[in-house]
């Protein structure tokens, strides 16, 4: 088996062990190849269970972490999808797998351009990438039936519950950004919000504004 093959079945193993165990979130994982997203002097640890430095002073998030919320944000193939932090935009082509439409955002207008052109390079059709500052949500697409934030804000951002569809998931990280944070999901129902407490999780922090060297 080539370094590559061994080093990828090493990653479905890590993920599983993890607690990443549904089969479709697998499958989508098992396809999209997160090599195509890390470039540079990291590329060869693209296949390791860890966070890795992208662009900007970024980060491509933990496979394992992705893997979990996807799951946690329970997505079937009608779904629209809104994620903020488009990043390498991994996670937006997982997601790409399982939903209908994925619209990704990011502040960074440099990682945008990135990540549409592997978007384009992978034949991934159904993400449309925009430059954007996120907290607002995106209005013209909304309401979502699924919203990820992949960045920690303090709160979840008025707007993003506001653009969330009535019985939509949004799952996010809360908390200080210098801090472990917390990972939270939660629905929309008639009545209100209801919250879940994940897990503790460490994100980049959410910042307002196009970034000045984007
Ligand atoms: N999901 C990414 C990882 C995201 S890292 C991946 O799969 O690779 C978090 C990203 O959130 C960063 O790229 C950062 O620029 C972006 N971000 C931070 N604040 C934002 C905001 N207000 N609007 C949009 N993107 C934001």
């Amino acid at each position: 088996m080539s370094f590559d093959a061994e080093a990828k079945m090493q990653l479905l193993f890590a993920l599983r062990s993890r607690g990443v165990t549904e089969t479709q979130v697998l499958e989508a994982m098992e396809k999209i190849d997160r090599g195509a997203f890390v470039t540079g002097y990291f590329a060869e640890r693209a296949y390791e269970d860890m966070p890795l430095p992208i662009a900007c002073g970024q980060t491509i998030s933990q496979p394992s972490v992705v893997g979990l919320m996807t799951q946690a944000l329970k997505v079937s193939a009608r779904d629209k999808v809104l994620e903020v932090g488009t990043g390498s935009g991994y996670q937006a082509a997982v997601l790409s797998q399982l939903a209908r439409r994925v619209y990704t955002v990011d502040r960074h207008r440099r990682l945008v351009a990135a990540a549409r052109r592997v978007f384009e390079t992978l034949d991934l059709a159904n993400i449309t990438a925009f430059t954007a500052d996120g907290s607002h949500g995106l209005a013209d697409q909304a309401p979502f039936d699924r919203i990820i934030v992949t960045a920690a804000a303090e709160d979840p951002p008025g707007p993003l519950l506001a653009q969330l569809r009535i019985g939509g998931i949004m799952v996010l990280p809360v908390g200080q950004s210098d801090a472990v944070q917390r990972l939270i999901r939660v629905t929309r129902t008639e009545a209100g919000f209801d919250y879940d407490e994940l897990r503790p999780v460490r994100f980049v922090p959410l910042v307002e504004g196009l970034a000045r060297d984007s």
